[in-house]
This record gives structure tokens, sequence and C-alpha cells, in this order.
């Protein structure tokens, strides 16, 4: 296993974002990881899936360690379940790929979300109405420092809306190697969420499948979703922000037009794209630093922007949503 020295990185994150690793290695065993983090403790570790989910505002002068595990192993199965642990360095669509073909249920709603499986539980995936939190068991991973492995379950995640332990106390301590989920051998189908029912009834689907219900959710994200192969990008920069009901009451009195989903326990979810259109960003563009013409939510490098340049238009429109609406968003971009 190679360490390499100075290594751009914007083909390693999808906002192409031209930041350079001090050092670089992919890791593709527990025994590779092991010796990597042995390299040197002065410096610090950044673990890479796909970089869908990263803006590098600076060079790492640490090491980054590219995950390439690879591996999808059933475990064992019971009357109703099945136990799937996928290696953390498989392409997350493709894993949920493998699902479907062999009819194990729970992540159609997941598919095409960009990254790597090990990613997943960072910041608990989610789309269409279901999350990652829905189908996991647990998973392993190697602390970073004390150099040992480790298994966590669900508990151990306290995952929330795009949020986990690794988001929080555990941030950049382990590397995730493996994840195993508990898949339903008879679907529980999730229609209600977005526009898949519209879009099963516009594909003439008859019969509910897994499988159909995977081709809806492919269809409405690639026709919505900006491609970070034409339009470099991470996805949604910010979370849609949860508020009490009675602030939502107020806005709401003020702002008629606000958009907003219930939650449990009286708090509502508010649409954060509307709220950065509301400020005039949507189709702003500054450099190549800009908010997409279509979906105000995702942030896009049209060329050579820098990622302090895409961090700065950020911190602009965080301002302008809590000036005119009084409320502090948050970004769901991990900044390095
Ligand atoms: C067009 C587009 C659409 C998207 N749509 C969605 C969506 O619908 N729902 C959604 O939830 N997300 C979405 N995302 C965000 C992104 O795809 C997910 O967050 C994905 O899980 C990131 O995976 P990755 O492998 O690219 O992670 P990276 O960007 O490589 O890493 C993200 C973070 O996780 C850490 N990390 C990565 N792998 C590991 C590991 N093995 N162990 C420990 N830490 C690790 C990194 O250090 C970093 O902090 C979208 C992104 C894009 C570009």
């Amino acid at each position: 296993m190679q360490i390499q020295e100075n290594i751009s990185l914007r083909t390693y994150n999808t906002f192409g974002i031209d930041a350079k690793a001090r050092y670089f290695a992919a890791f593709s065993s527990v025994e590779d990881l092991t010796e990597c983090s042995m390299f040197n403790a002065q410096y610090s570790i950044l673990i890479l899936g796909g970089g869908s989910n990263i803006l590098f505002t600076k060079d790492f002068e640490g090491l980054v360690l590219k995950n390439e595990i690879k591996g999808i192993e059933l475990l064992h199965e019971d009357a109703n379940y099945v136990y799937v642990k996928a290696g953390a360095g498989e392409n997350w669509h493709q894993f949920v790929l493998h699902c479907i073909n062999r009819g194990w249920a729970g992540v159609e709603n997941l598919s095409l979300i960009p990254g790597y499986v090990g990613a997943a539980p960072v910041q608990n995936i989610g789309a269409y109405g279901v999350e990652l939190d829905d189908v996991f068991l647990d998973l392993e991973a190697f602390h970073l420092k004390e150099k040992k492995m480790v298994t966590l379950t669900k508990s151990d995640c306290d995952f929330g809306y795009r949020d986990s332990v690794f988001k929080k106390k555990y941030k950049n301590e382990f590397a995730i190697t493996s994840v195993t989920f508990q898949l339903k051998k008879k679907p529980v189908f999730h229609t209600s969420y977005g526009a898949i029912t519209q879009e099963l009834e516009k594909m003439g689907v008859k019969e509910l499948s897994i499988k159909a219900i995977s081709q809806a959710v492919i269809s409405i994200r690639s026709s919505k979703l900006p491609d970070p192969v034409q339009n470099a990008n991470a996805g949604s920069f910010f979370k849609n922000p949860e508020i009490s009901k009675t602030r939502y009451e107020e806005l709401q009195a003020e702002f008629p037009g606000i958009i907003a989903y219930p939650l449990a326990e009286d708090k509502v979810k508010l649409a954060a794209g509307w709220l950065i259109e509301q400020c005039g960003w949507k189709g702003f563009r500054r450099g190549d630093a800009g908010c997409h013409a279509k979906q105000a939510l995702v942030l896009v490098n049209y060329g050579k922007a820098t990622g302090s340049e895409i961090y700065q238009l950020s911190e602009e429109i965080l301002i302008s949503v809590k000036e005119k609406f009084g409320l502090l968003m948050s970004r769901e971009v991990n900044v390095f």
C-alpha cells in the first residue's frame, strides 16, 4: 500500500474543489487501515468515501484515506428479515440495486443517493420518506487513535435528521469499515412522499414492487437534482430547519407561502430551499460559485470556484435567512 504526497483532491470530491492532500492513500482492508493509521501520529486523518458531501476550504495538511473496502455478504436470515453486511467502500446505489435484485426490501427509496456505504450512517442518509436508520442494524469501525475495532449499534449511533454521533461526539474519530442492514423479506412500500405515486402512475405500474419504487425514485431524482458531473455540487448544502409548531404559526402569519412538513412532538420542518429562494439567492452566481437556478438548496461550482468562495456564499445565505426569518439554519455538507 502506497502513501502518496501532495495529491490534488479535485477528482475525489463532487464539488470539484482543487484542494491538495499532504498525504493520500487508499485502503481496502482493516489491515491496510491499521497500517496507514500508524503512519505518523502528528497528522490528522480524514476518511473519504465518494466525496459527495464534503467541501474542502483549504488544503488538507494531514492524511486522506480513501475507503475501498468492498464486499456484500448475506450473514443470515429468519422468517421476516435478511441480515446483510456491506463493505464501507461499496458504492451506495450499487448496493441498493444488489438488494433490489434479490428482493431484499427497505432501501429502494434511497436509490441513486451518491456516495459510499460507509458514509451513509455519518449523516443518516435519507430520501423520499426513508432514512438509513430504518434499515440499520450495526456497523464496524476502526478507532483511529486507539487503533482498535468496535461494533456500534443503532443506539450508539444516535441517529437524527441528517445527523449521527459521527458528526458530533465521534467526529473524525472512526473509520467505518462495514455496515450491517436488516432488510425485509416482505416489503412495506413507502409511496406517499414527494411525487412517487404520480411517477408510478406515469410509468403505468399496476403492481407495486420495490423495483418499481426504485425506478420511480431514480426517474424523479434524475429530472430534479443537478448532476454533479455537469454542475459540480454536493446535493443539499443546508438542512431543513426544524422548529416548534408555535414558532411556525408565527412565521406563517407573516409569510403565508411558507412551506412546511409536520413532524412528531409538535414540531415542524421548514423547506430550506423556499427560505433561501425568498432571500433572492436562487440562480445567483458570483464568479464560479453559485446557487442553482432550479434548486436553491444546492450550491454549485461552475468551474474554478474555490472552497472558500463556496463557503463564503453559504455564510451570506445563512445570514440573510437569519435576518429575514430569524432562523439559524445549519449546513448539511461537511466542511474541512
Ligand atoms: C446530487 C447529490 C444528491 C444527494 N442527495 C442526497 C439525499 O437525497 N439524501 C442524503 O442524505 N444525502 C444526499 N446527498 C449527500 C451524499 O450523497 C451523502 O451524504 C452520502 O452519504 C455521502 O457519501 P460519500 O461517500 O460521498 O461521503 P464523503 O463526502 O466522502 O464523506 C462525507 C463525510 O463522511 C465521512 N466519512 C465518509 N466515509 C466514512 C467512513 N467510512 N468512516 C467514517 N467517516 C466517513 C467523511 O469524513 C465526511 O465527513 C447528495 C449528494 C449529491 C451530490
